[in-house]
C-alpha cells in the first residue's frame, strides 16, 4: 500500500478522533491502582469511546477480542484484558485506538501501578523520552529512519533492548497503514517524510534483550527474557513546521 498523504479535511477529522482518544486515556490513568482488573480498564474504555459515537480500532481488529490491550510487565503488547488483577508494583501499558468517523489515531502509555521499583520507573520515563528522541526527527524534508536512528542511538545508552518484532505504522483510514517505522538503527535512510503524513511513533523498549515471543493466546507479546517492557506511542502529523502531536 502506499503512503497517503491527508488532506485538510482528513487532518480535521483525525484531530477530533485525537482529541477523543486523550479524554480516553486521562480517563484510565485515573483508575491505575492495585486491585483493579484488566477488563475493568477495557471497560471503561469502551464505555467512553461509545460515548463519543466513535468505534475502539482494535476491536475485532483481525479478531481482537477486546477494546484495547492491557500488558502487563513482561507483556509488551497487544494483551488481552482479563480477570487478572494488577498489583502494586506492576506496570501497565495501555494502548488506544480511535476510529471517528472512519478514521484512526492511536496512542499508547505505560503506567506504575501503586509504588513501582527505581528500575521500572527509568524503563517507563527512558521509554517516553525515546519517543520525543525521534519526535524530534519527525520534519519534512528528513527521511524516516532518522527517527528510527535517533531512537536507537538514545536508548543505547541506557543498556536496553528495543523491540524489533513490532515497529510504528502510517494511520488514517486503516489503523495500519505505510509506511513502517522500525525503532532501531537502519542503514538507509528510508523515504522522504511529506507535509500531511500521519504516522504512529511507538518505542516498545525491554529491560534486558530485544527478543519477543507470542503467547499461545496468539496476541500477547512478551519478551522472551521474561523483563519488564514499556511502551509510549502517539499519532503524529507531519506539517511544513514541527510535527503535530494528535494523540498528546
Ligand atoms: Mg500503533
Amino acid at each position: 500500500m502506499a503512503v497517503t498523504i491527508k488532506s485538510p479535511r482528513e487532518i480535521e477529522i483525525m484531530r477530533a478522533s485525537g482529541r477523543i482518544l486523550k479524554v480516553v486515556l486521562a480517563e484510565l490513568e485515573k483508575i491505575i491502582r492495585p486491585g483493579i482488573k484488566t477488563n475493568e480498564i477495557d471497560a471503561l474504555a469502551a464505555k467512553i469511546i461509545a460515548s463519543y459515537g466513535c468505534i475502539p480500532s482494535f476491536l475485532n481488529y483481525n479478531g481482537f477480542p477486546a477494546s484495547i490491550c492491557v500488558s502487563v510487565n513482561e507483556e509488551v503488547v497487544h494483551g488481552i484484558p482479563s480477570s487478572r488483577i494488577l498489583l502494586e508494583g506492576d506496570i501497565v501499558s495501555l494502548d488506544v485506538g480511535v476510529n471517528y468517523k472512519g478514521y484512526h489515531t492511536d496512542a499508547a502509555r505505560t503506567f506504575g501501578v501503586g509504588q513501582v521499583s527505581k528500575e521500572a520507573m527509568q524503563l517507563m520515563n527512558v521509554t517516553k523520552q525515546a519517543f520525543f528522541v525521534g519526535l524530534e526527527k519527525a520534519w519534512a524534508g528528513n527521511h524516516l529512519y532518522d527517527i528510527s536512528n535517533a531512537v536507537d542511538a538514545f536508548v543505547a545508552q541506557f543498556g536496553y533492548g528495543i523491540v524489533r518484532d513490532l515497529v510504528g505504522h502510517g494511520i488514517g483510514l486503516e489503523l495500519h497503514e505505510d509506511p513502517q517505522l522500525p525503532h532501531f538503527r537502519q542503514k538507509r535512510r528510508g523515504l522522504r517524510l511529506r507535509q500531511g503524513m500521519t504516522i504512529c511513533i511507538e518505542p516498545m523498549i525491554n529491560m534486558g534483550y530485544a527478543e519477543v515471543e507470542w503467547l499461545d493466546d496468539e496476541w500477547t507479546v512478551i519478551s522472551e527474557d521474561r523483563s519488564w517492557s514499556a511502551h509510549y506511542e502517539n499519532t503524529i502529523l507531519i506539517t511544513d513546521g514541527q510535527p503535530e502531536l494528535l494523540t498528546l
